[in-house]
């Protein structure tokens, strides 16, 4: 009998892997590991519009427990996740959203954000769906699914308002 471990987080069920886990965000080993194989292109991927976005949508859907570090992860992400999938901002500069909202000198970077209380993810797509898809095409294919599915079950909570207000005070300023 395979032993399994459930991920905390997005709520996979995973033989249990005796692995690491990431400094800040809540995933369990084995889903840690997939992830972080899966961007070393195992399996492999073929290219797709979202592939960029990948760390952004693994980060939110493990936010781990409140820290400083995991309430600025889970922001920058979350807002990488809406300025190019809602406010047209090209995938080019998914860098530059993740670092424009911590170069703002006029406040404390650790005073910007606060904790988000998480969804369930119970019910969303995880890493090992994308995984499980039969070519790299298909995988592609889930890759966009996965990310639009994040985002969507962050987008239907009530922080959906407090994400919009971060965006517009710590990225619009500086015009796009
Ligand atoms: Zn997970």
């Amino acid at each position: 009998m395979t032993i399994t471990e459930t991920c905390p987080d997005c709520r996979v069920v995973l033989p249990r892997f005796d692995g690491p886990v990431h400094r800040y965000l809540g995933a369990s080993p084995s889903c840690w590991a997939m992830y972080a194989a899966l961007g070393a292109g195992e399996p492999p991927i073929a290219p797709g519009p979202y592939d960029a976005l990948l760390i952004d949508a693994y980060a939110t859907q493990h936010p781990g427990a409140p820290s400083n570090q995991a309430i600025q992860s889970v922001a920058v992400h979350l807002l990488t996740l809406y300025g190019i999938l809602e406010c047209d901002v090209p995938i080019e500069r998914a860098i530059w959203l993740r670092t424009r909202p911590l170069r703002d000198g006029s406040q404390h970077k650790h005073e910007r954000f606060t904790w988000l209380t998480p969804p369930s993810f119970a019910d969303s797509l995880k890493i090992a769906d994308i995984v499980a898809a039969p070519t790299p095409q298909a995988r592609a294919a889930s890759v966009i699914e996965y990310v639009r599915n994040i985002w969507s079950i962050w987008r239907a909570t009530e922080h959906a308002s407090t994400i919009v207000q971060w965006y517009e005070r710590y990225i619009v300023p500086e015009r796009i």
